[in-house]
């Protein structure tokens, strides 16, 4: 990055601060050390690269109006954040090193209706806080949570998080925002415009254009409040886990599921995973090898048979109306045979029965136990995302995963896959397990992710999400006539936030004053 995507002194963003502590209060602002450790990427590529100034959590829309006008006066960079658990994609920390962190996890109110199926939630709900919230009052609705359950409900759907359930796509079941723009204005998206409407969580377009996807993945707004759908509690919940013995056979799997994902027999979100899932999760490297570079065709053997697994995996899990849940079954039943699985086991549940903590997610129930591959190398780990969307054919994806995989091996890295199914796109979950307390493994990280994502923009696949290090490189890959969607999202920003101050650098959308020398 050039000289000139750099903060503000620190006499300048600590000026700043003393202005945002007489609005929140001392006791919400940390600007220790230990804070900016605390704010900073858990799993850091380059740990210095992303370390904010400080952070304040305000407690209300109001407090964050009037944090974001003194910002807007010292023009100082803020990056908001709901609960800041982004694990893989840069956790709390924000692209621009020096950058103030607004931490909403503070607030923390729900309301829901009971009859829409629908909740309001503030930014600090995590899906812990709302999982319980139904529990205790015998709510009959679901939510959909994803694999790191930790995280705010709004957060990750904003940055478009992805769970098991009907209700996978998290992003699709937000409807009506109220959101602080960067000049401190307060704006409800949708029919929240109209102050009476009690139609705000109900309509996701309103009259006129439709805003709530334009706060998602950008830096446009701080979404204060989200309307999200939730899910009617199905009457039970069917489906097969499947076991797939060879590598190729990922093709005629995703071309079995595609099509029955597309027509509706399967309304979830089923995300096929390679060998590699359950151990990574229940067992450490040490235990299977102590060979560096990535794991061998044995190794991969003696993993499999240890835990019964195939090369690919899949659980198809359908829910509702008994009747027609089953019809679905059926449906699915033969498809599936006609693939020839290693293994095809049932799976039934109803509400009141017991799951297992490995099952919960089909039944939106919140875990965090996925995170445990962290702990894949034994000491100080983590993980990075790279994940590029694919279309939902079989060939395409198995030459994806090929070239992929053939890079992972070419760096020494271990291949955690999985291809997780929209209703007409793939989103393909890649993995890259870190070890913290190897610098020679380290240094190859960058330019591994680097070369992943190249590969994949020059076969026309760019990246649903990224992490705070490649939002640039992602952005450069989406191309066509000369990155005018770029150039689209710059001048919205420019138009909404002329002192250029809410999370510069995300999505690759860098305000006037960063691009100014960048000669763009
Ligand atoms: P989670 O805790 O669910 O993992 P985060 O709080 O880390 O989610 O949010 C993920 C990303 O989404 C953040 O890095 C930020 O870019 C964006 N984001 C989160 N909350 C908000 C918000 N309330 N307004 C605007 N952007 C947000």
């Amino acid at each position: 990055m050039t000289q000139n995507r750099k903060p503000p002194s620190a006499a300048v963003l600590d000026r700043a601060l003393k202005a945002m502590t007489a609005i929140v209060g001392a006791d919400a602002v940390f600007a220790t050390d230990q804070d900016r450790d605390t704010y900073s990427d858990r799993f850091p590529v380059d740990p210095k690269a992303h370390r904010p100034h400080a952070a304040v959590a305000p407690l209300t829309a109001e407090e964050v109006q009037a944090i974001v006008r003194v910002a807007a006066e010292h023009k100082v960079p803020l990056w908001p954040i709901s609960r800041g658990k982004n694990f893989g994609y840069g956790t709390a920390a924000p692209v621009l090193a020096g950058s103030i962190v607004v931490d909403l996890s503070r607030m923390k109110k729900i309301e829901i209706d009971v009859e829409n199926a629908t909740v309001l939630l503030e930014p600090g709900v995590g899906f812990y806080d709302l999982y319980d919230y139904l529990q205790s009052n015998k709510i009959p609705l679901w939510l959909s949570v994803p694999g790191n359950s930790w995280g705010s409900v709004i957060g990750n759907a904003l940055d478009r998080g992805l769970g098991y359930t009907p209700y996978g796509e998290h992003t699709r079941n937000l409807c009506g925002l109220e959101v602080v723009l960067p000049d401190g204005d307060l704006v409800r998206t949708g029919m929240g415009a109209m102050s009476k409407a009690p139609t705000w969580n109900l309509h996701k377009y309103g009259f006129g254009p439709a805003w709530d996807q334009l706060f998602a993945q950008s830096n446009f707004g701080i979404v204060t409040k989200a309307g999200m759908w939730l899910m009617p509690a199905p009457e039970c919940v069917l489906g097969f886990d499947v076991e797939m013995d060879r590598f190729e056979d990922l093709e005629p799997l995703i071309d079995t599921i595609g099509p029955l994902r597309r027509e509706g027999v399967l309304q979830q979100s089923p995300t096929i995973g390679n060998y590699f899932r359950a151990a990574n999760i229940l067992t450490t490297r040490k235990q299977w090898t102590d060979q560096p570079g990535s794991l061998s065709d044995e190794v991969i053997a003696a993993i499999r048979k240890q835990f019964g697994l195939g090369w690919w995996g899949v659980s198809l899990r359908v829910y509702g109306r008994e009747t027609v849940a089953k019809a679905n079954l059926d449906i699915l039943e033969k498809a599936l045979k006609a693939i020839h699985p290693m293994s095809l086991k049932p799976f039934e549940w109803r509400p009141g029965q017991p799951f297992s903590p490995t099952q919960g997610g089909w039944m939106g129930a919140p875990m965090t136990f996925p995170m445990q591959n962290a702990n894949w190398f034994g000491g100080r780990g983590g993980h990075v995302g790279f994940s590029p969307v694919l279309p939902q054919s079989g060939k395409l994806c198995m030459e994806q995963c090929r070239r992929a995989y053939a890079r992972y091996k070419e760096y020494g890295m271990d291949y955690q896959a999985s291809f997780a199914f929209g209703e007409r796109h793939i989103l393909n979950v890649n993995s890259v397990l870190l070890n913290l307390d190897d610098a020679a493994f380290m240094a190859k990280v960058d330019p591994f992710l680097r070369t992943l994502i190249t590969d994949a923009a020059q076969h026309g696949y760019g990246e649903y999400r990224a992490h705070i290090d490649y939002m640039d490189l992602i952005s450069d890959g989406y191309d066509f006539n000369n990155h005018a969607l770029r150039r689209l999202n710059e001048r919205v920003k420019d138009a909404l936030d002329p002192a250029g101050i809410l999370a510069p650098g995300k999505s690759g959308i860098w305000p006037k004053a960063y691009r100014a020398k960048e000669g763009k």
